[in-house]
């Protein structure tokens, strides 16, 4: 699948400008696109208790359930000034969920970076399924 970093990266900058974020006015927008070719959009939600803070990428995986699911394919997330921004752990982390280790994402660069340079041996579904129990 060719990715339109263009049409990503202009989203999710949408999405940014929509961000609730009176707190750090760190501003961050996510819109992806799923392997059936629909976009999934997610913006950063603050909240006085910082630590119930809705990050962009999870907006953007809700939105990703709730539209029906799918594989994440690629991503952009990008802050309020419209530059690339990395996720954080917890959000490398539920983009692994979705998308795996090959899901790339928005740098700048035609070809993207994969996951799996920001979240290395990245533990996941197959692993539970694998590791269950453990006593013999
Ligand atoms: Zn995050």
């Amino acid at each position: 699948m060719s990715i339109d970093w263009d049409v990503l990266a202009t989203e999710a900058r949408t999405m940014a400008a929509r961000a609730y974020a009176p707190y750090s006015d760190v501003r961050v927008g996510a819109c992806g696109v799923t392997d059936g070719g629909r976009l999934v959009r997610g913006c950063n939600v603050e909240n006085a208790s910082y630590g119930v803070t809705l990050c962009a990428e999870c907006g953007l995986v809700s939105d990703l359930a709730a539209g029906g699911g799918g594989r994440l394919v690629a991503i952009a997330v990008v802050a309020g000034d419209g530059a690339p921004l990395a996720p954080c752990g917890r959000c490398r982390q539920i983009l692994f969920e979705h998308g795996g280790s090959a899901l790339r994402l928005f740098d700048g660069t035609p070809e993207g970076r994969t996951l799996d340079t920001l979240l290395p041996d990245a533990f996941g579904p197959d692993d539970v399924e694998t590791r269950r129990g453990g006593l013999t």
